[in-house]
């Protein structure tokens, strides 16, 4: 059984599939740590992440680097939605997370493509969104309660911004751009607390399971 979750930044898709996958016993992969991995690897050896060369290289980051708390960080974040996209990363990224998926057993995987590039097979698609604001708000938050970095001063306008740039980032890219499959189910998270949202999404995917 494969669910894919998709969605923006910030939407709560993370803590949805980690949910999701602890409820069904089966792995999760938070695809977008594998991006970060890469945006903060081209940095570590002073790379462009705008080359596709120097992002390309650094997708030969080292697993350890997965654990790394920065990569949580907002700066990160934006490195890795630069150095996403390159055509050349996102196949190098493919199979690791295409094998991921298959593994007997089942698994969830969220980040932007996993309903659309890596399963189109999926059984449950869930594209999970909020509005701008809801989604700034919850990243300060989240800032403010794990303090990375010196992140937790940054002003909610600035954070909002950051957002709407990588939005808009993900979702005009050529290569494998944010957006919702044509069968997914697309859960609008804004008024929800994360127990509502989560209650909503397992909802939606035993029918999808029960239907199939
Ligand atoms: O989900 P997260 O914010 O950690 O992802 C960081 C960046 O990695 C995103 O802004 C996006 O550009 C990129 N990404 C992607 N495809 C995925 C997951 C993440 O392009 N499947």
């Amino acid at each position: 059984m494969i669910i894919a979750v998709d969605g923006p930044t910030a939407s709560g898709k993370g803590t949805i599939a980690k949910r999701l996958a602890a409820h069904f016993g089966v792995p999760h992969l938070d695809t977008g740590l594998l991006y970060r991995a890469v945006g903060r690897q081209v940095s570590l050896d002073g790379g462009d992440p705008d080359s596709e060369a120097d992002a390309l290289a650094a997708c030969a980051f080292p697993d350890v680097l997965l654990e790394d708390p920065v990569l949580r960080s907002e700066e990160v974040g934006g490195l890795a939605s630069r150095v996403s996209i390159h055509p050349a990363v996102r196949t190098a990224l493919f199979k690791r997370q295409r094998d991921f998926a298959r593994a007997p057993g089942g698994a969830v995987l969220d980040g932007r493509d996993i309903g659309t590039v890596i399963a189109p097979d999926a059984d449950v698609k869930l594209f999970i969104t909020a509005s701008v604001q809801e989604r700034a708000r919850r990243r300060w938050l989240e800032m403010t309660r794990t303090h990375i970095g010196r992140e937790d001063e940054i002003p909610l306008a600035e954070i909002e911004r950051d957002i709407v740039k990588r939005d808009a980032r993900d979702i005009n890219r050529a290569d494998a751009p944010l957006k919702a499959a044509p069968d997914a189910f697309v859960i609008d998270t804004t008024s929800f607390n994360p127990d509502e949202a989560f209650d909503t999404v397992l909802d939606v995917v035993e029918r999808a399971l029960a239907r199939r």
